[in-house]
């Protein structure tokens, strides 16, 4: 598999949450890039894709969508990797600029996850000799999460799974029960480190194998996953609730309708006794 190369789909979280790390922010988006590099570097027949998020909305760093740049090499390095820096740079700096000044809630990490299986696919589907796409997605992740992106979320691990793209996913201060559930439904690795310094390092010793060269590393251990669902009402995840018998949709107290698939329930009905069999 190292031979062919493989197609790393990275999606940056860039939350305006991140400008709370004082200079840690710089830090932070180093560490994206070199491993950006370092990805490319290591195998002539590697590609990439950066995709960022943020609360407002989500970008492609690279391949830019905009103009292009000449191709010119400046400072002895490989053109491919000046190119990678400078597109990344004009478009996370038009994106943090560009503020319209809206509500702060949580990332599109969802949305990011899910252009980044749309490129996967479009990869594959515009190669001439319609050969399969060896890639993974890797989510940098440091903002805090509430939940209500659930079923985006496990859209995407659904379609991710039934394409065989693992989703790694790295976070950077809390835990995220979602993003675990992802990495481990869809063959991914799930690390989450407390400091920002530790970033760089934690990317290239966890994150830089493929899937299958990982298999003979000494990784850590994987945790516990958190399955818990998140109700559909309030996006909370919930350890007990009730489920609509008709869509599976999770609530967590009892609704007179279903405002997924707006079947009433009728809760004023005696509940029926289990076990007794009529003769
Ligand atoms: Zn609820
Ligand atoms: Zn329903």
């Amino acid at each position: 598999m190292g031979s062919e190369g493989c197609l790393l789909v990275m999606v940056i979280d860039i939350h305006p949450q991140l400008a709370e790390a004082d200079q840690h922010a710089h830090t932070y988006l180093d560490a994206c890039i070199s491993f950006a590099n370092i990805h490319l570097a290591s195998n002539v027949r590697n590609t990439l894709a950066v995709i960022a998020a943020n609360h407002q909305e989500t970008r492609f760093l690279y391949p830019s969508t905009t103009e292009e740049q000449d191709k010119r090499q400046k400072d002895g390095r490989l053109e491919l990797l000046g190119l990678v820096d400078d597109s990344i740079e004009r478009e996370l700096r038009s994106m943090v600029v560009d503020k319209h000044h809206g509500e702060q809630t949580e990332s599109l990490i969802s949305g990011a996850i899910g252009r980044g299986l749309l490129y996967i696919k479009r990869q594959e589907t515009e190669d001439i000799l319609s050969k399969r796409v060896h890639a993974r997605i890797l989510v940098v992740k440091i903002s805090s999460d509430t939940g209500g992106q659930y079923l985006n979320y496990i859209n995407n691990y659904l379609s991710a799974q039934k394409i065989g793209t693992a989703i790694d996913v790295c976070l950077v201060g809390s835990d995220c029960g979602l993003l675990q559930q992802g990495a481990d439904i869809t063959g991914g690795c799930y690390h989450c480190i407390h400091e920002i310094t530790e970033l760089l390092q934690t990317l290239i010793m966890m994150y830089q194998a493929d899937v299958a060269t990982r298999k003979k590393l000494n990784t850590p251990a994987p945790e516990a996953v958190d399955y818990r669902a998140a109700c559909f009402c309030h996006r909370s995840l919930v350890d007990m609730g009730n489920v609509c018998s008709n869509c599976l949709s999770v609530y967590c107290k009892a609704v007179p309708l279903c405002t997924t698939c707006n079947v009433i329930f009728q809760t004023d009905r005696p509940l029926m006794k289990i076990g007794k069999k009529k003769k």
